[in-house]
């Protein structure tokens, strides 16, 4: 019990860790080489298992051809892919040429992805066949000029299968040395406590922690299975991980809630990363009869929350799986908070806290402030989780971030949480302004833009309405104009919204009509004020 002996209130654990000041270009090429004959990728679609070897010789070529393209310090390459076998070559390459990536995920809209296209410019992209007109429209809006790679058959652009093709010198090929374990190797998006998606910067030094940390708490086994692409900082995190660790990854591109049961036991895969919407329906599809998951050692559930009685259900049908959940940020380049298997004796009936995010990591200091008065909190109170860190993002590309940290310089995470006696946290609510659909950010800035264009809205403000398996459904509060005479109702603006937003933006949650927005002290729109109205069913 750690609260009794610190009247402060500010919790760390030391990092026991140094990353090398190489980098992760020298270190993925060092191990790759050491596992050169290890499955590196099962590719569950066809069937193939690749080794490192294999990867290693891809990634080099590719890194050869990028280099001839002559790129300058400073460009960005974009990914835009869903997993398949081809998906990490690029990216390997970039961290080999110390060349930073942004990543997409081809689930994405128009709408967001022009936007990102504008925060980043990228010099080159690598996508896959499906996105290529989703790509070249957003390109064309934001006006960047850049050299598209297909991972597939093109005419118009580059085909990636050139950039495998042999090359002379490609035995003497050695990653490009970084300048400080400080530069960026990858940029991820979120819309942090405010406003549209910013380009997150995070550092070689940030991901060597976080994967560090993953690879201590023994959550990263010998074959990993999870959906998440490149876009989230999760799978990048796992990715540096088994690429450190020599284990495999379970290449899979569409999830589906019946046959990743079989998956389990066909690929003997030992740790499990779900958001909560795919481990929810994973329970209710039921496990099937007679299959074996005696592999699956850990089950990690993150990105958002999940209820109680799912996660109870799942260790019900996972007997000897750690099910729990973790909690995590992009702006600290991964975990905040998860359970450590490794430590499984001393801390077992925490693992049984099913509400909990699990316990804090090392080189995080974790405070909880009472909004009202800035004091920290003690247990079993609620406030807002701020925290230092040693894996802090660089900052938002081409943005200001100060508006992110508090006057102490702690990063405010728009996270309400609470850590009770055993210092297991909770999480209560969130008072950013991000949005999670089936665990996809809806940043309501983004849906605000296009509903204030409406020719009768004077303002509006868009809120989450908690969904138990969606997470956050949003809705619009909006103040008509006088011109509109109050002749708008609900189905117009859902339809104007629908026509012009992807499936996730939807306004599942409605539209309520009102005369005024409730203000704070400074004037501004008090959307705590707006949702706990709603919540009070008072609007
Ligand atoms: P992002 O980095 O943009 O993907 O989102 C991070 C945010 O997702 C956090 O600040 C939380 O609001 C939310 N989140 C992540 N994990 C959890 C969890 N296990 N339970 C509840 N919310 C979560």
């Amino acid at each position: 019990n750690i609260t009794d002996k610190n009247e402060n209130y500010i919790f760390d654990v030391p990092l026991d860790f140094q990353p090398n000041e190489n980098g992760l270009g020298r270190l993925f090429f060092r191990n790759m080489r050491r596992y050169e004959h290890s499955i590196a990728q099962y590719i569950v679609e066809t069937g193939e298992e690749e080794t490192y070897g294999t990867v290693l010789k891809r990634s080099i070529r590719t890194a050869s051809h990028i280099q001839s393209r002559n790129l300058a310090k400073g460009d960005i390459i974009v990914i835009c892919s869903y997993n398949q076998k081809y998906a990490v070559v690029p990216f390997i390459a970039s961290i080999f040429l110390a060349i930073p990536v942004a990543s997409l995920d081809p689930a994405l809209s128009l709408l967001d992805i022009s936007h990102l296209m504008k925060e980043v410019r990228p010099k080159m992209l690598f996508i896959v066949p499906e996105v290529v007109e989703l790509i070249e429209d957003s390109l064309q809006e934001a006006g960047v000029e850049a050299e598209i790679v297909i991972f597939g058959k093109t005419e118009k652009h580059t085909e990636f299968s050139t950039f495998l093709e042999p090359l002379e010198d490609e035995e003497d090929f050695t990653p490009r040395p970084i300048d400080t374990l400080s530069d960026t190797a990858v940029i991820l998006f979120s819309s942090g406590t405010t406003g549209l998606p910013k380009g997150i910067m995070i550092s070689h030094r940030s991901l060597l922690i976080q994967s560090h940390i993953l690879l201590k708490s023994n959550n990263l086994g010998a074959v990993t299975l999870s959906y998440a692409t490149l876009y989230w900082i999760s799978s990048i995190v796992f990715l540096v991980g088994i690429l450190q660790s020599g284990g495999a990854k379970v290449i899979h591109a569409k999830f589906d809630p019946i046959k990743i049961w079989h998956l389990i036991e066909q690929y003997r895969v030992s740790t499990l990363f779900l958001a909560p919407s795919m481990a929810i329906s994973m329970i209710k599809a039921g496990r099937p009869d007679n299959i074996n998951t005696t592999s699956l050692w850990c089950f990690l559930i993150g990105g958002a929350s999940i209820q109680q009685k799912y996660l109870l259900d799942l260790r019900e049908n996972l007997p000897g799986t750690f099910v729990f959940q973790g909690y995590g940020q992009t702006e600290v380049a991964g975990i905040l908070s998860f359970f450590n298997t490794s430590k499984v004796k001393e801390t077992l009936f925490l693992h049984y806290k099913p509400k909990s995010v699990g316990l804090i990591v090392p080189g995080t200091k974790y405070r909880v402030v009472e909004l009202e008065t800035g004091r920290n909190c003690g247990p079993n109170q609620q406030g807002e989780l701020r925290v230092k860190s040693n894996s802090l993002m660089n900052g938002y590309y081409n943005k200001d971030s100060s508006e992110t940290y508090d006057e102490d310089g702690w990063l405010r995470t728009g996270d309400i949480v609470y850590y009770d006696e055993d210092m297991c946290f909770y999480i209560v609510d969130r008072i950013k302004e991000l949005l999670k659909f089936r665990s996809f950010h809806v940043p309501p800035a983004m849906l605000e833009q296009i509903i204030s264009a409406h020719p009768a809205v004077a303002q509006v403000v868009v809120i989450g309405v908690p969904d138990e398996e969606d997470g956050d459904h949003p809705m619009a509060l909006i103040i008509l104009n006088e011109q509109s005479n109050g002749n708008v109702g609900e189905n117009e603006i859902r339809d104007y919204v629908e026509e012009r937003v992807p499936d996730r933006l939807r306004l599942r949650g409605g539209v309520k009509f009102l005369n005024s927005f409730p203000l704070t002290p400074s004037g501004k729109i008090s959307r705590k004020d707006l949702r706990n109205l709603v919540m009070k069913g008072e609007i």
